[in-house]
């Protein structure tokens, strides 16, 4: 049996799936990671993507953050991809339950999918720092310098900035979901960035896959690794 065979042969026995996914799967919808060496690093910024992307310096270089951050982190014009697309069929078919997501661009949600749990936030959502409000994707991108509530509070975008703590709700769903799931995927990480490999031990269903270019820490222990791009390899799965 060759892996797409045994790929479509795990999928289409399981009945709780959970995808859990990173930068990988946005990549081939255009999306730079800012982790990896081809991604954001040799930049025109003065300051690592590292440090615009902080706590501190959206606090005390907000303007600059903006300034970056409407650039390079927003992708109002990404299309989903074929790993996208395919999680939302198989949700819709009752066979997936969640995904579980480290990227920031929603284009799962753009796909289709309903129930996608975003570890580190999401830039469709901004509230206001002061009174709270929320804002679309919109407000923060037709506006100039730093967009500001009517109220006079600074608007921020619901991401999970360096030096920020995840929202624990927000893991405890993750939990719940990889704790209950027959089949768990891992896909465009290697699963080195906090917390993906700890979220991960919680699996205690029957197989793994992993999708991913590189090693990971858990291949190992995997029932099927495909190294390849995870677009290609949701094209060939079949259910
Ligand atoms: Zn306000």
């Amino acid at each position: 049996m060759n892996v797409y065979e045994k790929l479509n042969q795990i999928i289409s026995s399981a009945s709780n799936v959970v995808f859990f996914g990173g930068a990988g799967v946005s990549t081939e919808s255009g999306i730079p990671d800012f982790r990896s060496a081809d991604g954001l690093y040799n930049t025109e910024y003065k300051y690592p993507p590292e440090t615009i992307l902080s706590h501190d310096f959206f606090i005390s270089h907000t303007a600059e953050f903006y300034e970056f951050y409407r650039k390079k982190m927003i992708f109002l014009r990404a299309e989903p991809n074929a790993c996208h697309i395919k999680l939302a069929e198989l949700e819709k078919k009752g066979i997936l339950k969640a995904v579980v997501t480290q990227n920031i661009d929603g284009l799962h949600q753009k796909a289709g999918s309903e129930i996608v749990i975003e570890l580190h936030g999401g830039v469709a959502r901004n509230y206001c720092m002061a009174c709270g409000k929320k804002y679309g994707v919109e407000f923060i991108i037709e506006c100039s310098g730093v967009p500001l509530c009517p109220c006079g509070g600074v608007v921020k975008p619901d991401v999970v900035l360096y030096g920020e703590a995840l929202d624990e709700n927000t893991v405890s769903e993750a939990i719940h979901y990889i704790k209950r799931a027959d089949v768990l995927i891992v896909g465009g990480t290697s699963l080195g960035v906090y917390p993906a490999a700890g979220l991960c031990r919680y699996f205690n269903g029957n197989a793994t896959i992993l999708i991913n270019k590189t090693r990971t820490y858990f291949d190992d222990d995997a029932d099927v690794v495909v190294r390849e791009n995870i677009g290609e390899v949701f094209s060939k799965i079949i259910f």
